[in-house]
């Protein structure tokens, strides 16, 4: 089932995503090496709650905790553990938050300390890819559009899209329908329309683009364990152009500071 949202709802969904986002920022300020993933995610519940918000991770389908912090080869669903991030790392954090009744989902893959040329080259890649799919999200297109550029963009610069692991649709529940891959054929899937809200997030491989689900039966990581970044927006479709409900602004204002 496919629910359109009212301009009014869209607002209430816009408030859901700028939580994520400012989560996302105090996140920035935090991530350096020796910091545990743990420690982030307790980070994000304080902020979240201290805003009115309830985390939207938690206990959704039994996951323990707040965030998804997906470590180097680690590419989603990945549980905050006690472990410090080490210099060169990156973690992919997942932060949802339920807010007036809607959820918010947006994610920001972040570098621990200074990574490596070709990792900081992916996770800029990944996020210009997410906007080329994100420039899709006009009603009349089609979620294959979405997929397209996507894939195209990633695929032309020798990086591998995984495709078991898709966007999806956002509202009163955290995954509503329809589901929105990274890859795909121009002109093909549903008709996009206005009122639809989607989550838009390319998961990239530095290598092959196969994964495997760990033994905590959470965690997704690249089978060749090569690295993988991944960047969420929420997005409105709208008739002429998307609206991007959640932002990486925050975000990046501290990361702009700090480096
Ligand atoms: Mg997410
Ligand atoms: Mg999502």
């Amino acid at each position: 089932m496919v629910y359109l949202k009212t301009d009014e709802e869209i607002e209430l969904m816009r408030e859901s995503n700028l939580l994520v986002g400012k989560t996302l920022a105090e996140l920035a300020r935090a991530v350096k090496p020796g910091v545990s993933t743990l420690e982030l995610d307790k980070i994000a519940e304080t902020y979240i709650r201290d805003h009115k918000g309830v985390p939207g991770f938690l206990n959704y389908q039994g996951f323990p905790n707040t965030l998804c912090t997906s470590v180097n080869e680690q590419v989603v669903h990945g549980i905050p553990n006690k472990k410090p991030l080490q210099e060169g790392d990156i973690v992919s954090v997942d932060c949802g938050v339920l807010l007036n009744g809607f959820f918010g989902d947006s994610a920001y893959t972040f570098e621990v300390g200074v990574v490596k040329p070709e990792i900081k080259a992916l996770l800029e890649a990944t996020k210009a890819a997410l906007y080329k799919g994100i420039e899709m999200a006009v009603e009349g297109n089609r979620i294959g559009d979405i997929g397209y550029a996507v894939q195209e963009y990633c695929e032309t610069r020798g990086y591998s899209v995984v495709r078991e692991m898709v966007g999806h649709g956002l509202g009163r529940s955290l995954h509503e329908a329809p589901e929105i891959p990274n890859y795909g054929r121009r002109g093909t899937g549903s008709k996009l329309r206005k009122g639809m809200v989607i989550c838009i997030e390319p998961m990239i491989n530095l290598g092959k683009r196969q994964i495997l689900m760990e033994d905590d039966q959470w965690t997704i990581r690249t089978v060749d364990k090569s690295v993988s970044a991944h960047f969420e927006h929420a997005v409105a479709v709208g008739k002429n152009q998307s609206d991007i409900l959640s932002s990486f602004k925050f975000v990046e204002e501290v990361l702009t500071l700090q480096s």
